[in-house]
């Protein structure tokens, strides 16, 4: 049946990238519009294997040109149910990608897609046996849908009249998880589809979490699993919690033993810094620490300037993704910013300094009031030090924070120079002053009752090498010390 299309069709070609010089033309994406949508339907809604165009063929297309462009897929079955349309949906990115010759990228509304000139070559020169091929996959691999029908449009006003009621379809989605918690349920999900990428990554979502893509949530998960157990996404019992705020859990580990083959143990769900969720390369946003403010910030797709730190999302998704845990950077769904749980382990919101004026507006309900004026955006800073200065006007508590540890490793620098400074003891055992105990070999167990701030002299091996410690709120207990000298070899 293969043998229909005008170009080849493998897994083998999931990873083939169309650079711009090798790109025919460019379908949606960043500097243009588009969507993808499935919805379930009705069986006497559909006709099987049905394909609509609305808007300019691929032959009417201009090589080196860019075209918006939507896909919208019915489908019908006696098992489906709105609840797989999440699913079926992400896989449109693996089945166009199987495709010789096409290039598809994201999902929803931030797809973006190349045909390559090699395939207009081999004689592509229609969208339909695209789509006729997607469809043709989607059946062999979701045996669950009976029939599927297809409506591509390259038309810029249809895609924008019909777009407000599609985000609005993407809204109900994930607003469906809102009063639902990851103490309310036994079972997570998991997904392994982004492994053909990014093989150790170790994709889990639950109900305060979404997945990185943004397209699964903890329902979609569950109907996934529920049709297709031996699918892509399945189960995890999530078994003992052993970490609440951070988000970590037994079973959550054993899969992750398991599916990165080894190369993690532990994984904590609501964490930014301490075993994160690992980043395969889908995520929307990625999250980016900045040590000099000890503040983390955000960026996603859309936003193609540089951050405060001087990078932009591609640079640091280069860094984030491959399916690993990276300290420092965390890739996540738009949708992990409406979670209670927001990297709990590291203070929620309160660590949040900076986001691109766009998604902070997008998720701006979501943000605490009391910080919501202290996020700085690309219209109050676009450097560190601008960032630096907008934080404390604004009294950012990171920025309060930050000072109170500066003043404190200040205070300890000035102890460690007084110590220095201090003149060395004399050499041999010294008697603890005031405290009526010996140190130095045989004393006897009890409390030494040294009191409160007494400076303590020890022994040393010579004037030279002195040290003076000074203990303050001790109370020390010491059966035996011993002073040695180290020989230098
Ligand atoms: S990002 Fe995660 S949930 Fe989304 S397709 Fe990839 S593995 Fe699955």
């Amino acid at each position: 049946m293969a043998d229909e299309f005008p170009f080849e069709l493998s897994p083998m070609f999931e990873g083939e990238r169309i650079r711009k010089d090798d790109m025919h033309i460019e379908l949606a994406g960043p500097k243009s519009k588009g969507f993808e949508l499935v919805r379930a339907a009705e069986m006497d809604e559909i006709t099987d294997d049905g394909y609509t165009l609305i808007g300019p063929e691929l032959s009417e297309m201009k090589e080196g040109e860019r075209y918006p462009f939507a896909m919208i897929y019915k489908i019908a079955g006696s098992a489906v149910e709105p609840d797989l349309e999440a699913i079926v949906e992400r896989r449109n990115h693996d089945f166009q990608n199987y495709i010789s010759g096409l290039m598809h990228l994201n999902q929803r509304y931030d797809i973006w897609l190349r045909v390559g000139k090699d395939a207009i070559e081999k004689g592509l020169n229609s969208f339909e046996p695209i789509a006729k091929a997607t469809m043709m996959l989607f059946k062999n691999e979701m045996p669950f849908i009976e029939k599927m029908e297809a409506l591509y449009i390259t038309d810029l006003e249809e895609i924008e009249k019909r777009l407000p009621d599609v985000e609005a379809i993407y809204k109900a989605r994930d607003a469906r998880t809102r009063d639902l918690h990851d103490e309310d349920v036994d079972t997570f999900y998991g997904c392994s589809l982004c492994q053909s990428f990014a093989p150790t990554n170790v994709c889990i979502v639950t109900p305060d979490r979404v997945s990185l893509c943004g397209a699964i949530n903890w329902f979609d998960g569950r109907a996934a699993a529920k049709v297709d157990p031996d699918g892509p996404q399945f189960a995890i019992a999530k078994g003992e919690c052993i970490d609440e705020i951070g988000g970590e859990y037994e079973g959550v580990n054993e899969v992750a033993v398991s599916l990165s083959q080894g190369e993690y143990s532990r994984i904590k769900l609501h964490s930014f810094f301490e075993y994160p969720h690992t980043s395969c390369g889908c995520f929307e946003v990625v999250g980016f620490y900045i040590p000099e403010l000890d503040i983390i910030a955000w960026v996603d797709r859309d936003h193609a300037d540089p951050a405060p730190n001087g990078l932009t999302f591609a640079n640091m998704a280069g860094q984030t993704g491959g399916g690993k845990q990276v300290v420092g950077f965390l890739g996540i769904g738009i949708n992990y910013f409406r979670s209670p749980k927001f990297i709990a382990a590291d203070g929620g919101w309160n660590r949040v300094g900076w986001m691109p004026k766009r998604l902070k507006d997008r998720v701006i309900d979501d943000i605490p009031d009391d910080i919501v004026d202290a996020i700085a955006t690309e219209e109050d800073a676009t450097d560190l030090d601008s960032l630096k200065v907008f934080l404390t006007e604004k009294k950012h508590p990171a920025i309060a924070a930050l000072k109170k540890k500066e003043a404190e490793k200040a205070k300890t620098e000035a102890k460690k120079e007084a110590v220095k400074a201090a003149p060395a003891a004399a050499p041999g055992v010294v008697p603890v002053a005031g405290a009526g105990v010996g140190i130095g070999a045989g004393v006897a167990g009890g409390s030494a009752g040294i009191p409160v701030g007494m400076p303590l002299p020890i022994a040393a091996a010579s004037p030279d090498s002195g040290i003076r410690i000074i203990l303050k709120n001790a109370k020390i207990t010491i059966d035996q010390v011993i002073v040695k000298q180290i020989e230098d070899e």
